[in-house]
């Protein structure tokens, strides 16, 4: 037999009796298996969430669900195919052992892989002080239990609703606050709303249309401390401004983690940003090297971008994860030279105060802005964001018709500014800075050292930062 035959024989036995694991059951996770049984994987498939429901989808949660249209329960995914798998629902994966190919779940039990797809994708930041996080009333919002527990608290009508961080999700729930007629404070360290993912002169725009609709919006400053009453319930937030604001619901939404704890001591390129894979989702080890059987998909996946200068790019975005769960499930039963990269231009969409807010590309990748269609005053506009003279992005407020034109401008790299697309042209059609706010606070994240003097001795490793 050729080598080349006895390769393709290896393929055919592994996708007839091979073993493949996910650990992750939502969107990622459903997703790549029902695109593995697509691709004729015919072997054992196990499936690991530590929740305890069928996968469900996340972004109604902050919409719908709040508003009260759907229960929290009635959101699970639809099922593109059958997808016969062992589903070990409600079982956290505790640890990953890359020697012998097993993965520790919380039950003591050890799962044996051929190949592992990691899609634990992100959990909610939580309020910094524990006592004050544990205070009745305050909320994080990732789960489908968090969107019940807090569309039950907005359906009891707070006297006022306090939220902390200005990003898409906490605007989106500002604007159902303000849909349900129910005061809302909203609270922002950065200078404006949506600040870091579109900058500030879309921020000031997302500000002025926070405020038209009762928003009571203070930017550019924090939340110190919460304080509750004698019964245990939130009461109020002191702010940094010496202010205090008097709530009986606080939703803190200060971003997201990754879920990657359970991979400590597992040698994969897995940290605070996520874990490291190449444009294909096979994980790096921590020395940079690319695995041959641990590959990543979804939120905690971070690969690097052909279109953005080869920087790793983490995109918390549901086309994201479902294409990146494709692209991997693909490639976990192909051979090389079949692989399929994962060049998905990013995309974005949210709904807040009446608005389709949509973008496409990476816009904080750019440094400038110019407003190509329609009216900022009307709040229907479509603006291009360039970096070096080309165009990295766009964002449109309900104007996403026009997104996939500059989707393709980003594609071929076209300049910046691009010429408008239409006659419904905007008044200043000049690039200005976009602003977003300089990167580079200080964190606690461990440094990735180098050990070793011997070439063959030299190893990375993780060293908490003194
Ligand atoms: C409220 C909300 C609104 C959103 N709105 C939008 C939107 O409008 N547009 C958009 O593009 N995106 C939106 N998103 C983002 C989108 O939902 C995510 O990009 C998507 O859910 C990512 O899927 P995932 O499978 O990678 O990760 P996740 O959905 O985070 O799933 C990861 C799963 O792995 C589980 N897990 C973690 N650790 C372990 C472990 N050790 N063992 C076993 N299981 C584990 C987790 O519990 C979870 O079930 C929204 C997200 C939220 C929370």
């Amino acid at each position: 037999m050729t080598m080349a035959a006895t390769v393709a024989e290896l393929v055919r036995g592994f996708k007839a009796n091979g073993r493949i694991v996910i650990v992750g059951a939502s969107l990622a996770g459903l997703r790549a298996a029902e695109a593995l049984r697509e691709e004729a994987f015919n072997g054992s498939l196990t499936i690991i969430g530590d929740e305890p429901h069928e996968p469900y989808d996340r972004p109604p949660l902050s919409k719908q669900v709040l508003k009260g249209w759907v229960p929290a329960d009635h959101t699970q995914l639809p099922r593109l195919r059958e997808v016969d798998a062992q589903w070990r629902l409600g079982v956290a994966a505790t640890g990953l052992d890359r020697a012998t190919k097993q993965v520790r779940l919380a039950v003591g039990e050890q799962v044996p892989y051929d190949r592992l797809l990691i899609a634990t994708g992100t959990r909610a930041r939580q309020w910094p002080n524990p006592t004050e996080a544990a205070l009745e009333g305050v909320y994080t919002l990732r789960s489908c239990e968090d969107a019940a527990r807090l569309q039950q608290a907005l359906a009891s009508r707070p006297a006022r609703v306090l939220i902390i961080g200005a990003g898409f999700i906490g605007s989106e729930m500002a604007s159902v606050c303000r849909e349900l007629d129910i005061p809302v404070t909203v609270v922002e360290r950065g200078s404006a709303p949506l600040v870091g993912a579109l900058g500030g002169v879309i921020g000031e725009i997302a500000a002025e249309m926070q405020r038209d609709h009762g928003v009571d919006l203070r930017c550019g400053v924090g939340v110190s401390s919460l304080e509750g009453d004698a019964g245990g319930h939130v009461r109020r937030a002191r702010l940094s401004d010496g202010t205090t604001v008097e709530a009986d619901v606080v939703v803190a939404s200060l971003g997201s983690i990754r879920n990657v704890e359970w991979l400590e001591g597992s040698g994969l390129a897995a940290g605070f940003w996520g874990i490291g894979c190449d444009a294909g989702g096979r994980a790096f080890d921590i020395n940079g090297v690319v695995t041959d059987s641990v590959y990543v998909a979804g939120d905690v996946a971070r690969a690097p971008h052909v279109l953005y200068e080869y920087q790793f790019l983490a995109m918390e975005h549901w086309d994201n994860a479902v294409l990146g769960a494709e692209v991997a499930a693909h490639n976990m039963v192909s051979l090389e030279p079949d692989y399929h990269p994962h060049l998905l231009l990013p995309g974005f969409w949210s709904g807040q105060f009446g608005v389709n807010i949509k973008s496409v590309g990476v816009p904080p990748f750019g440094d400038e802005i110019v407003f190509t269609q329609g009216s900022v005053k009307e709040r229907r506009f479509a603006a291009a964001y360039g970096r070096r003279g080309r165009i990295v992005a766009a964002v449109s407020f309900d104007q996403g018709k026009w997104l996939e034109h500059y989707g393709r401008l980003i594609e071929k790299s076209a300049p910046f500014p691009p010429p408008p697309p239409g006659w419904d042209r905007p008044d200043d059609m000049n690039p200005m800075p976009a602003e977003f706010p300089a990167p580079g606070v200080p964190t606690a994240i461990p440094d990735v050292v180098l050990t070793g003097h011997d070439p063959n001795e030299r190893i990375a490793e993780f060293r908490p930062r003194r």
